[in-house]
């Protein structure tokens, strides 16, 4: 059943993480752009120009559920806050394991299967590997898998990755199919899979 309310989920998983993921970018004096969690627009009016600001968040509970909103007001804070609402109604459970043949450790700190994701021209690809290695992949997408409660993985991307908010609906993508994938239950065992805990 789907739940609708931010709050029910509070009460079912007590110990969610909140992080606010970098999609936007101040236009720094000095060639600079320093990476920013909010993204601006704008929109002219009679009376000047009316910034938008988007915010999008990222959830989990490092062990098995993560989940991704977006969120835009004319003001910071409730942009915040409505991109946390939403990633809470977007949660979802993710199946770990150890699909490595390097490492064969039947414990869960990485995942069962190479799976991938995409959003627009972003392409993506998550390999499993061996205890140690740490998440090669982009930052933002690190910390989506570090709140899922994945710990090692080897990555690959394709397309405009510099385009944040696609890379970071790539990544859940290829996270939403670790759930779909049927895999057989040998298997299961082989690679040590749990599904997400509370
Ligand atoms: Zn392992």
């Amino acid at each position: 059943m789907r739940i609708k309310e931010a709050g029910m989920v509070d009460r079912l998983m007590p110990d969610l993480e909140a992080q606010l993921l970098l999609i936007g970018q101040s236009k720094g004096k000095f060639g600079g752009g320093r990476r920013k969690p909010f993204r601006v627009t704008q929109r002219k009016t009679e009376d000047g120009s009316k910034p938008k600001f988007s915010v999008m968040a990222v959830i989990g509970n490092r062990n098995g559920y993560v989940g991704i909103g977006f969120g835009t007001s004319s003001e910071t804070m409730p942009a915040r806050e409505k991109a946390i609402k939403n990633a809470k109604l977007n949660l979802i459970k993710i199946k770990r394991g150890c699909g490595s043949w390097q490492c064969g450790c039947q414990t869960h700190h990485s995942i069962p299967f190479k799976i991938l994701g995409r959003s627009s021209s972003v392409r993506l690809e998550f390999l499993p590997a061996p205890k140690g290695v740490g998440l090669a992949i982009h930052s933002e997408c690190r910390k989506i898998l570090e709140l899922a409660g994945i710990k090692d993985v080897w990555g690959r991307s394709y397309g405009q990755t510099r385009k944040r908010i696609n890379l970071i609906n790539a990544c859940f993508d290829a996270l939403k199919t670790l759930q779909s994938t049927k895999i057989m239950k040998s298997f299961e065992k082989e690679a040590g899979v749990v599904e997400g805990k509370v």
